[in-house]
């Protein structure tokens, strides 16, 4: 028994320290044939380090399927003993905690709609002290670094020391392409913030459907994140929840295949050699910006001065759209686009204003 749970934590090691760690499995388990099927598939790919399932599901709306709950642990505990692959389920409850790691289950996850919430991210992290077991806490359904930072300092002080983070992307109001926008400046502002923690994607819950999820993986490949999670299912389209976003095993060994894995480095000198000469010359042009952005806000001020002296408002909203239109057809020139274009000058006016403002008062 000893030996036993010895080798099985050192599996858990190899794998929490594998490059790209790759997580797949049903968005909910379903009946024990589907569990222990689609492990055996995944497993057949060669390309899976860890079966992922749902065993409680919260769900958006009360009615939808809520998960098929603690029998379908040994289900898990099956296809695990089956085909090697280790398992992880996703908790939000004390009971859940004490369930999974019962049946072995071997990496905890923190679902969305958890790590939004300091009261269950608490009950979580009592229930694990003690406890050794990795846990890969999901990025919160609103953009906010302050409320997933708490999450990770929870699970962190409950004595828990292999953490992860999984960037699923934000809930955002109207259509967009994605069922959760990925925000990627936010996943990288975490990843700065947290150099030392495993940062895996999660194309599935951004996307929402199957025809972009190759596209937001290779994203998160070359801006360096540390492995995958993906759902897959036996029978996609006939799945109980998350039926548009499954893709079945076979698909995702494709998928897996054709993507380009990067690497952060290479030990090359004439590598480094040119890329040093590009950095140089990066640094050198963003220089020159800030030089530039330095002298705008003096033309700024001289405005604001002579607006001041003649009782004029600051902001003037005509003028205001006769700048973002000669920006925008400047901008389609030098290749850059609208929405670039909308947020540089959205700031450079602010800080205009704040310029202006000052004067004002002064
Ligand atoms: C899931 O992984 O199936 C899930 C419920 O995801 P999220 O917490 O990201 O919504
Ligand atoms: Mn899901």
């Amino acid at each position: 028994m000893q030996a036993e749970t010895t080798t099985m934590e050192n599996k858990v090691q190899a794998a929490w320290n594998k490059r790209p760690l790759i997580i797949s499995g049903p968005c909910s388990a379903e009946t024990e044939e589907q569990v222990v099927e689609t492990a055996q598939r995944l497993a057949q790919t060669g390309k899976v380090d860890v079966l992922r399932s749902g065993i409680w599901k919260p769900r958006t709306r009360p009615g939808s399927f809520e998960g098929i709950g603690t029998k379908g642990l040994p289900w898990l505990q099956h296809a695990r003993k089956v085909t090697g692959l280790l398992t992880a389920v996703e908790v939000a409850t004390a009971k859940q905690v004490e369930d999974a790691l019962h049946f072995d289950v071997d990496i905890l996850w923190v679902g969305a709609r958890t790590t939004v919430n300091p009261f269950s991210v608490q009950e979580i992290a009592d229930a694990l002290r003690g406890v050794k077991v990795p846990v890969l806490i999901k990025n919160p359904i609103n953009p906010d670094l302050e409320l997933w930072i708490g999450a990770v300092e929870r699970i962190a002080k409950a004595g828990i020391n292999d953490i992860g983070l999984i960037h699923r992307g934000f809930s955002s109001y109207g259509n967009t392409e994605y069922r959760n926008a990925p925000m990627w400046h936010l996943a990288i502002e975490m990843k700065r913030r947290n150099p030392e923690l495993l940062m895996i994607n999660d194309p599935s819950h951004i996307c929402g459907r199957r025809d972009i999820l190759q596209e937001v993986a290779q994203k998160a490949i070359d801006l360096d994140f540390d492995g995958l999670i993906i759902e897959s299912h036996i029978d996609p389209d006939n799945a109980w929840s998350d039926a548009k976003q499954q893709i079945t095993p076979e698909r995702l060994g494709e998928m897996l295949n054709s993507i380009i894995w990067r690497r952060e480095d290479i030990p090359s000198e004439e590598y480094h050699a040119a890329l040093d000469k590009l950095r140089a010359q990066i640094n050198h042009l963003d220089d020159e910006l800030m030089q530039i952005l330095g002298q705008r806000m003096k033309v700024a001020e001289k405005i604001g001065q002579y607006k001041k002296d003649n009782n004029i408002t600051i902001l003037q909203t005509a003028r205001w759209n006769e700048i973002l239109d000669r920006a925008f057809k400047k901008g389609e020139k030098m290749g850059l686009s609208k929405e670039f274009i909308t947020k540089y000058f959205d700031a450079v006016h602010l800080e205009s204003i704040n310029h202006q403002t000052k004067v004002f008062n002064s």
